[in-house]
């Protein structure tokens, strides 16, 4: 889980640790690509893992639709040949992070950046319309940060929108019924504890002071510290894709457009966790 991609001076620039130098991010893409794993959508990964395969496979996601995610962090993914997620704000097109009331003030993405991210091949996400707390939102706006920021978005990229991503990382029963009923086929978290499935997906923070020793051990403590998958999320998403294109025939589902899908089949042990 990443969030912006700049440049930073000191921790004072950056109070939420949201934020990855291009420099870092690069090495880290090498190490995961020296571990032979590469990073794609979180819509291929599940895809992936539905079909047997996508052991080598890690999903990158980034949050909130940082402007510099077309301007960083793009040419950096495609050099590595790799794919990722970006849930952003459609309520707050070409506006900025003021959910954060510590700052630094960033730019987030417009709808001409939204679609130049997918159009580079990177699944588009929603992060719900203005970064909202699904689990002290009131009925209505819960309807409506989850259902109307996805036809937003749909709208936007032309696309069919598959992933939510709750804002905080918080949710509880009521969000992920929410975003069930308006027709997500997964939705990431943090750390979702009971919850874990297809719409609570666990992830890990990545940031400036992640080395390759510490992504090591992040992802030896993630599997203590969260509970697994069950492997019927892995088929419950093929089933949603596969409903979906019953039910839309002519809309394009997320990973049919991202370049590279061919996931590389392997029998190694599964080392790569949703990120
Ligand atoms: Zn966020």
């Amino acid at each position: 889980m990443y969030h912006s991609v700049a440049d930073v001076t000191g921790p004072a620039d950056d109070p939420y640790q949201v934020t990855v130098t291009p420099a870092r991010l690069e090495r880290q893409l090498s190490w995961l690509r020296h571990r032979g794993l590469r990073g794609v959508s979180m819509d291929e990964l599940l895809r992936a893992r539905a079909a047997g395969r996508g052991a080598r496979l890690v999903a990158l996601t980034f949050d909130d639709g940082y402007a510099d995610f077309v301007e960083r962090a793009v040419p950096l993914l495609r050099r590595h040949g790799c794919t990722a997620t970006l849930f952003v704000l459609p309520g707050r097109l070409g506006g900025t992070n003021e959910w954060d009331p510590l700052g630094p003030r960033k730019p987030l993405l417009t709808e001409d950046g939204i679609r130049a991210a997918a159009d580079a091949g990177m699944e588009i996400g929603s992060h719900g319309l203005r970064h909202t707390d699904l689990t002290t939102a009131n009925n209505e706006d819960l309807a409506r940060d989850t259902a109307h920021s996805r036809e937003l978005l749909r709208s936007i990229t032309g696309r069919e929108v598959a992933g939510y991503c709750y804002p905080y990382g918080t949710v509880d029963a009521r969000a992920v019924e929410a975003v069930r009923a308006a027709g997500y086929g997964y939705a990431c978290a943090i750390s979702p504890g009971p919850l874990t499935g297809v719409l609570a997906l666990p992830r890990i923070h990545v940031g400036q002071s992640d080395t390759g020793a510490r992504l090591f051990l992040k992802q030896l403590l993630h599997r203590r510290r969260r509970e697994p998958v069950p492997t019927a999320a892995y088929t419950q998403y093929a089933a949603y894709v596969a409903a979906q294109s019953k039910t839309a025939p002519d809309a394009t589902m997320p990973g049919t457009t991202a370049p590279g899908t061919a996931a590389p089949d392997s029998a190694a042990p599964d080392t790569a966790v949703p990120s």
